[in-house]
């Protein structure tokens, strides 16, 4: 985190607001293809369903993951083909699977008989890939205690599939988000092998694997990133080989768009307070935990200072204890690697502001893009410069801005 003096900003707001770096997410996606050439990326909406990002990800070719009938409009109204979305819901909602029926969006997960009974009710064209529960005790947040079908019940459930004479093309596994072990990918790929090779001995034609999420994509993401990658591609040649024809997808979130956002916030209001004999700063600042700042925590060190979201509710508590330099009312706190589930999981308790989202490009990307055709950002789209910093302003996280503001829509 770093603070700006009022100064800066030549426009008297107090509105919080993110700039996100499209450039960003096309050097994540050139990385992505270098380092695990094998595996075609399904971005995961629920992280982060800005709309420029969904548009930028699309250009640059990859599909979408979405979880309810929502994230399916508006991905399908942003221009992206049904063909390139998987339903990675294994839990859905009948409306909802009525609409990916209708849509033509075949590719479901699911992960027990309940769920099967529906999709052969609502959608008897459907592509389903079975999720498997598997070790997600390494991460930050455990998904497998919820979704996931434990070993024991994947032949019975396969069978069932046969009944219902439903087509299975694959399995998908989750190691749980904010993964700290790559050896967590290898176990998951093996597990995955043994389902294959059981549905294969059913009649199935198995042709998808999709090794979900949790990839890290905070600054610095880079040697987890590249040590999980040479795990995954070492486990994908032995146990999926390159002629085995088995296409292999994943669904990252929080690798695209982390280290994308930077979130800028106004410190409103501010109150010093004795602790024994030591000054302590409490900022009241214009997001918080009810909006953007719901899974933050900060590091570095100078006065201890007690941060609070604009809400009334006490809960309202970004950090505890953050030692950083004292600042005053209308300087603004900026925040980086905010971009996954931030925005997305914003709420307007009190009704105080939601931050404003400004996506940015460089004018190289700009310029690349436009003379290939391959941009569907017309400048509406997105910000070549937000109008909170047309002061001397420098942010490290941006691209050379344009100069020139532009009308935002998001
Ligand atoms: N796929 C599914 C089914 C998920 O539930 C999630 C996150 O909860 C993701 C993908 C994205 O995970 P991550 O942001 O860790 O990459």
């Amino acid at each position: 985190m770093s603070a700006l003096n009022s100064a800066s900003f030549i426009q008297d707001s107090e509105v919080p607001f993110h700039v996100a770096n499209l450039d960003d997410l096309h050097q994540k996606h050139i990385r992505w293809l270098r380092t695990l050439p094998r595996v075609k990326p399904f971005y995961a909406v629920k992280c982060n369903s800005t709309p420029a990002v969904i548009r930028m990800l699309s250009t640059l070719g990859t599909g979408f993951d979405c979880a309810s009938k929502g994230e399916i409009e508006l991905v399908l109204s942003l221009g992206v083909t049904p063909e390139k979305i998987i339903f990675a819901h294994t839990t859905k909602p009948q409306s909802h699977i009525k609409y990916a029926s209708t849509r033509g969006v075949d590719m479901m997960t699911f992960d027990c008989e309940e769920e099967l009974l529906k999709i052969s009710a609502c959608h008897t064209r459907a592509k389903l890939v079975l999720r498997i529960a598997v070790d997600d005790s390494k991460s930050a947040i455990k998904l497998s205690q919820k979704f996931g079908t434990k070993p024991s019940v994947v032949k019975k459930l396969l069978e069932r599939c046969k009944e219902l004479d439903l087509e299975v093309i694959g399995v998908s596994f989750h190691v749980g988000s904010g993964c700290t072990d790559s050896l967590a990918y290898r176990q998951a790929i093996e597990d995955a092998r043994h389902v294959f090779d059981t549905a294969v001995l059913l009649g199935f034609q198995m042709k998808l694997l999709d090794i979900g999420g949790g990839f890290p994509g905070n600054e610095g993401f880079q040697i987890q990133f590249d040590e999980f990658s040479k795990v995954i591609n070492e486990a994908l040649d032995e146990f999926f080989p390159a002629d085995s024809g088995v296409q292999v997808i994943a669904e990252p979130g929080r690798y695209y768009v982390d280290s994308a956002f930077t979130l800028a916030v106004n410190v409103f209001a501010k109150k010093v307070v004795m602790d024994d004999n030591d000054r302590v700063m409490m900022y009241y600042i214009s997001d918080g935990v009810f909006g953007s700042l719901n899974s933050t925590c900060f590091g570095e060190k100078r006065y201890r200072s007690i941060i609070w979201g604009p809400t009334c509710d006490s809960l309202d508590r970004v950090t505890a204890t953050y030692w950083m330099p004292e600042v005053q009312v209308g300087d603004w706190l900026l925040i980086d690697n905010m971009g996954a589930y931030t925005v997305c999981c914003s709420s307007d308790f009190n009704f105080f502001d939601k931050a404003d989202i400004y996506p940015v490009l460089s004018r190289i990307l700009h310029e690349i893009f436009t003379a290939s055709n391959l941009y569907p950002l017309d400048p509406l789209h997105y910000f070549m410069c937000p109008p909170q910093m047309l002061g001397p302003m420098n942010l490290s996280c941006l691209p050379p801005l344009m100069s020139a503001p532009e009308q935002c829509t998001h």
